[in-house]
Order: structure tokens, then sequence, then C-alpha cells
């Protein structure tokens, strides 16, 4: 009767799950997403407890507080800025709890599990232990505990497939023979070397895609454990989070035009040459200049970027905009697909300061009105902006799709130098006699420019 009801239980979540994922493909859902995702925990957790193999609840209670002693000041106290660090933490955890429920496994029962279930079983143990030690160094290079440029060696590649090979060629040992017990250490021993190696060569700035490939394999680890341990609802969930880890991280690299081999293999970010071009010069404004110059205008694009996350200047901007449209002001949000350092980026600050959504427009929706416009406003942002995407070939950023603000009467930038971005190269725009640098941190000259606005 209990496992039955636990079955219906698990139908539940996992149509909670399914819910979830597509209620946050759109940012006016995303909020009900959160919720139906974590109702369906909740039962799951719950329908999982009241299985009949389960018979004393002492170290479940002590797990559960120590979960929600650990869990609760993170979600709480952690700032927005810190989020994908926060989910690489999340990920190891998870990837971690994996591997040593397939090494109790193997342990417990190895010797009697059929070829089949020893194979997943070793898929199990191979994602979930290179997942922990991959998310646990992108988690050090976003919190930049270790250094965040790419750690290149000679044969980096072939030294990092090796390992990998080992672990496989030990997993089909293993799948053969159902031991030598032995063997499952070298097995464990690859897979977390493996980890490490994998995420060693690959910039701070990139960790976000490679997150989202982490969370793909952390997800897959939890469905091939679902088939070791009989559950068909971590099955699903693995599965559910695999597959949409998998396409996230593919639609980033579509954002940014990289390859996927690109974004693992390629190094990005080795060169951090921050090779402003010398020689040429820049036309410095102050706040009151801007102020001047949105005072005269009827239509201002914003466009953000990673520096609006970095100040917290959300407030700022939209106090701003709610000025400017006080005054009649047509005024539009762009969003770029890969603004900032996590997808939805933008969306996530601009709607926490309450900017209404049918003012966000996305990239396409906002180019053709770049021409239209009397001043687009980048608020730190950078290579999403950057013409080179379009004009150099030999550029990093090639291919990327960029918001047009170059073809806007005047731009205006806020930034605090001519440092670059994420991309480590120099913008043409700000070079142009058409644009306004006006330098500082984003927050401080967006309030400097509300009060002149207001004065
Ligand atoms: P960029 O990194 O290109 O530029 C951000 C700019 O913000 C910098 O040039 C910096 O200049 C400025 N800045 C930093 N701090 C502040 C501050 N306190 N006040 C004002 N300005 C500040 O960011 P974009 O958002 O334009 O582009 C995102 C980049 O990140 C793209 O290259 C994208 O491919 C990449 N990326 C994005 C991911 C995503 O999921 N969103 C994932 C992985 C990579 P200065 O130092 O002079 O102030």
């Amino acid at each position: 009767m209990a496992e039955r009801f636990t079955e219906w239980i698990y139908l539940v979540s996992a149509v909670l799950f399914i819910l979830a994922l597509k209620f946050m493909s759109e940012v006016r859902t995303a909020r009900w997403g959160n919720w139906a995702g974590a109702l369906g925990m909740l039962l799951a957790v719950a329908g999982t407890l009241m299985r009949p193999e389960v018979v004393d609840y002492r170290w479940i209670i002590l797990a559960v507080v120590v979960g929600f002693v650990v869990g609760a000041p993170m979600g709480l106290l952690m700032p927005m800025t810190a989020v994908p660090q926060r989910t690489a933490l999340s990920h190891a955890f998870g990837a971690l709890a994996a591997g040593l429920v397939g090494t109790a496994e193997f342990y417990l029962r190895g010797a009697e599990l059929s070829p089949f279930f020893m194979g997943v079983l070793c898929l199990e143990v191979l994602l979930g232990y290179l997942t922990f030690t991959g998310s646990l160094l992108a988690f050090a290079k976003l919190q930049e505990l270790i250094p965040t440029r790419p750690i290149v060696y000679p044969g980096r590649n072939y030294i990092s497939l090796s390992v990998l090979g080992v672990g496989v060629l030990t997993g089909l040992i293993l799948v053969a023979n159902r031991g030598p017990a032995e063997l499952f250490l070298v097995l464990v021993g690859a897979a977390l070397l493996f980890g490490v190696l994998l995420i060693l060569p690959i910039g701070g700035a990139d960790m976000p895609t490679v997150i989202a490939i982490l969370n793909s394999y952390a997800g897959l680890s939890a469905s091939f454990m679902g088939f070791v341990l009989d559950n068909k609802l971590l099955i699903v969930a693995g599965a559910l989070d695999g597959s949409s880890g998998f396409i996230l991280s593919m639609l980033m690299c579509k954002a940014m035009n990289r390859s996927f081999t690109n974004v693992l293999f390629g190094a990005f970010g080795q060169v951090q040459v921050g090779e402003v071009e010398k020689g040429r010069t820049v036309q410095g404004y102050t706040p009151e200049d801007a102020a001047a110059v949105l005072w005269d205008a009827r239509s201002v694009i914003i466009v953000t970027g990673y520096g609006l996350a970095a100040s917290q200047a959300q407030h700022a901007v939209k106090e701003l905009a709610d000025l400017l449209m006080g005054r009649g002001v047509d005024v539009k949000f762009a969003i770029h697909p890969v603004a900032g350092r996590m997808p939805g980026h933008m969306n996530v600050l601009l709607a926490e300061a309450g900017v209404p959504y049918d003012l966000l427009y996305e990239m396409d929706e906002v180019n053709p009105l770049f021409p239209e416009a009397d001043v687009a406003l980048v608020v730190g942002a950078n290579d999403i902006t950057n013409p080179a995407a379009k004009t150099k070939p030999d550029s990093p950023i090639y291919g990327m799709p960029i918001l047009e603000v170059d073809k806007a009467r005047t731009v205006v930038f806020i930034k605090r130098s001519l440092a670059p971005g994420f991309a480590g190269i120099d913008n043409e725009l700000f070079y142009l006699p058409k644009t306004m640098m006006v330098f500082g941190d984003a927050k401080k000259v967006l309030t400097q420019i509300i009060a002149a606005l207001k004065g």
C-alpha cells in the first residue's frame, strides 16, 4: 500500500519537475517554475521517506538539519552575482552524493550485479566523481580562490583524454568481471582526476557554460543512480536535469558563437590582452553631460551588462528609467542572451528592481529599433555591443550576435575605464565621435545622473 502511494507521489513530482522547466523558460512564469520545482522536490523526499525500507529516521533528521543550516543562509545571504559559484557548489555536492551511493552499492552488492547494472553503476560513479571535482574547481575559479585564467600545459588535451580512457577501460573490465574491488578505486581516482584536468584549462569567465555542462553530467549521474537503486523518480528527474543542462549549454554556446569543444578545450581567455589600442583618444564626459543628453532625448534604449550586476545598479537604472518615462521619454531595455555572467542574468536583476516585463526587448526585437533611438545608454556592458563581432574575422567574438547600439544617434557608455570585458578585447565603439564615455562605477554614475536630472 505504502509502495503504491509512493509511486503516485513520484508521478506528481515528475509532472511538477516538467512544469518547473516549462515555467522557467519564460520570464513571466519563472517564479512559478521555482515553486513547482520546490514542491516537486518536497513531495519526492516525503514519498521516499514513506517507503517501507526506511525504518529509522534519526540519521535522516540529522542530515535534514545539517542541510537546512548550510542551505538556508546560502539562499538568503548570497548575492545575485555569486549565483554561478553557488550553483557550482550545489552540483559538486549532488554529484558527490551520486558517486558515494554508487560506491556503497558497489561494495554492498557489486558481485551480484548483472553486467548491465554494473555498467550503469560505473557510469554513475565516473560522472558523479568527475562532476564533484570539476564543480569544486569551477567554484574556486569563480570565487577567485585560485587563478581564474586558463591553466595550460603542453599536451593537456591528450593527458585529460588518457585519464578518461583509463576510467572507461577500468569500467569495462569491472563490467566484464564484476571485480576486482581494487580496480574500482582506479575508476574513482581517474574520475576525480579527470574532473580537475577538464576544468584547469578553462578560463573563469567560461565557467557559467561549464557549470551548465557539469549540471547535465550531475543529472545523468543521478539518472544512472535511479537505475541502480530502482527508483523511477530519480531516473526521470536526472534525465530532465541532464537534458535541460545540456540544452542550456548548447544555447549559451550558440549565443556566444562558440562551439562546444571550443569552450571545453579552447582555453578561451588565455590571453587576457587588455589591448586598448595605443595613441587613440576617447571623449570622457561627466554624469551631468550625460543627464543633459538624456534630458533632450525622446527615445532611449538601455543596454545592461555584467557591470550592472557587479555594481548592483539595477535599482538605480530603474529609477532613471522611471524618471525619463515620467518626462514622456520612450524607454526600452535591450536584453542580450549572454549579457552578464549567467543565462537570464539581466532579466533576474531587472525583475528584482521591478522593471516591468513589457519594457524588456530581446535582441532580435530591439536591434531594428536602434536607428530610431536618440540615446543608447550602455550600463556596464561591453562585449555584447562590440562591432568586432561583425567586422573582425580574427576576433574571438567574431560571429556572436550583438546589440547594435552603434546605430543610435548617441551612445553613452557607463563603465569605470577602457578595460575590456570577458573576451579581453578592445571595443571600437569607445572611440566613435558619437560616443560619450562616462567613467565610474555604474551605480554611482547613475545616481549622479538622476540627481542632475532632478536638479
Ligand atoms: P563584459 O564582460 O563584456 O563587460 C562588462 C564591462 O563592465 C567591463 O568592460 C567592465 O569595464 C564593466 N564593469 C565592471 N564592473 C563595473 C562597475 N562596477 N561599474 C561599471 N562598469 C563595470 O560584459 P557583457 O555583459 O557586455 O558581456 C558578457 C560577456 O560574458 C560576453 O562576452 C559573453 O560571451 C560572456 N559570457 C556570458 C555568459 C552568460 O551566460 N551570460 C556565460 C559565459 C560568458 P570596467 O572594468 O572598465 O568598468
